[in-house]
């Protein structure tokens, strides 16, 4: 059974992990799993032209599996109304070339829902490194966005409680930048459940296979 790490920034070697690894619109080796995008920290007006132009050549890929992380981010330095801009472009990108979109949210949850609700994409979408409250992820869902979970469910009790009264077939695991292994982050979420490893595993892999149609 493989462990399925729907984000992260350091693609694993175990033979028993999937990983889709982020990269940017300058990264340089594709060979593996990857989604692109262009994250809302790193948007240059310079060369975002250039930068989204990239991100539509390698999108095409096999190896691609997703559009992002890219997002909206309250805190960024990058203004507003600029990330917005940039996140439905990728939007588009997304829709165009049938590819899932991966979210980075940082205090703009109503806005992505409000997002999703004006343009009906056809692809899924998912934000990842969830670590807000039970209302929030229920206005995801209900909105059919996906949840993916990192490294905070490990510690952080008021979102262990959270992920508990979650339907399952919303959920996604991750490792981000974590260090920690994604073997440990669903064994922690199978202890939370009172489940069987192996049902999170089996779970996760059908949410995979379902959003990601691999
Ligand atoms: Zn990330």
């Amino acid at each position: 059974m493989q462990f399925i790490d729907v984000h992260t920034h350091t693609s694993s070697t175990q033979k028993d992990v999937f990983s889709i690894e982020n990269k940017y619109p300058n990264s340089k080796d594709f060979s593996k799993p990857f989604s692109i995008g262009i994250h809302p920290w790193y948007i240059s007006e310079d060369s975002l032209q250039n930068d989204l132009a990239t991100v539509e050549k390698l999108v095409i890929s096999e190896n691609c599996y997703a559009l992002g992380e890219c997002g909206l981010d309250r805190i960024s330095a990058t203004g507003f109304s600029l990330q917005l801009e940039v996140f439905k472009q990728q939007i588009q990108l997304s829709e165009k070339y049938n590819k899932p979109l991966i979210i980075h949210c940082v205090k703009a949850f109503q806005e992505i829902i409000q997002l999703k609700k004006e343009i009906k994409p056809k692809q899924p979408w998912i934000v990842h490194g969830f670590n807000k409250n039970y209302q929030i992820a229920l206005d995801l869902i209900q909105h059919q966005i996906c949840i993916s979970f990192g490294e905070s469910l490990l510690k952080n009790k008021k979102l262990q409680e959270t992920f508990l009264k979650l339907p399952l077939d919303f959920l996604f695991l991750e490792t981000d930048t974590s260090e920690e292994s994604i073997k440990n982050i669903y064994k922690t979420a199978s202890e939370l459940r009172k489940i069987e490893k192996q049902i999170i595993i089996k779970t996760v892999k059908q949410n995979f296979s379902r959003i990601f149609k691999r």
